[in-house]
């Protein structure tokens, strides 16, 4: 999976393909789909929703531009094997999940793994996580119509957003980056289909 899919497609961050190499993310995938766990594509987990493709999960990870001292905020925990990556890579990770049983199923896995780095918790995630704020990565792993504000405000200085943003049916990958003095810049990374973010800051359901 990661020298096929992801390294052969121009992803170079020795980081990001390591923690990849070392996560079974079969364990993150409810039978019968674990099957195809090292697939090409997106996998379903339940209730509608995906975990998403292997390279997608890489290149969205290698837009945070992650250090081992970086507290990093996920919106939209799904199986919890996108928080178990940036686990391998940061310091600190909070993951927002809107269904509570998807949080929970997330929550044991990790725990079965033993990221004690990791915190899932359930709530809107279009607002970010107030609590914990600020973050140095903020990635949204589901579709907004539109980067939502509350996210930009919980960006530390120099931190980045990487977020899925178009119509609910085909999107292209932001990355907003907080630079000083408040300035941000923003840029277009490759296109992508995620499930909606359903929430005060995302779609209306
Ligand atoms: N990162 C996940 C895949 C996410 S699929 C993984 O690695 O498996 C998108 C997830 O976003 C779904 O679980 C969906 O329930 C969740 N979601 C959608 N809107 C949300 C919101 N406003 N707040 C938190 N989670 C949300």
């Amino acid at each position: 999976m990661v020298e096929l899919q992801i390294a052969a497609r121009g992803i170079h961050n020795q980081r990001v393909l390591a923690a990849m190499l070392e996560i079974p993310r079969h364990l993150f995938i409810p039978p019968p789909y674990d099957r195809a766990a090292y697939e090409d594509n997106p996998l379903s987990i339940g209730s509608g929703q995906t975990i998403s493709q292997p390279y997608m999960v890489a290149k969205m990870t290698e837009l945070l531009a992650l250090t081992p001292q970086s507290r990093v905020l996920e919106i939209g925990t799904g199986s919890g094997y996108q928080a178990a990556v940036l686990a391998e890579l940061a310091a600190d990770v909070v993951s927002v999940e809107r269904f509570s049983h998807l949080a929970e199923a997330a929550r044991q896995t990790l725990e079965a793994l033993e990221y004690g780095n990791v915190t899932v918790v359930v709530g809107d995630g279009s607002l970010g996580w107030p609590e914990r704020a600020p973050y140095d990565g903020i990635i949204v792993t589901a579709a907004a119509p539109a980067l939502p504000p509350s996210l930009r405000s919980q960006l530390a200085p120099g931190g980045r957003l990487v977020c899925p943003v178009g119509s609910r049916d085909l999107q292209q990958l932001k990355v907003l980056v907080r630079g000083p003095e408040d300035r941000f810049a923003e840029h277009d990374s490759i296109r992508c289909m995620f499930v909606p973010l359903v929430g005060r800051e995302g779609w209306s359901a």
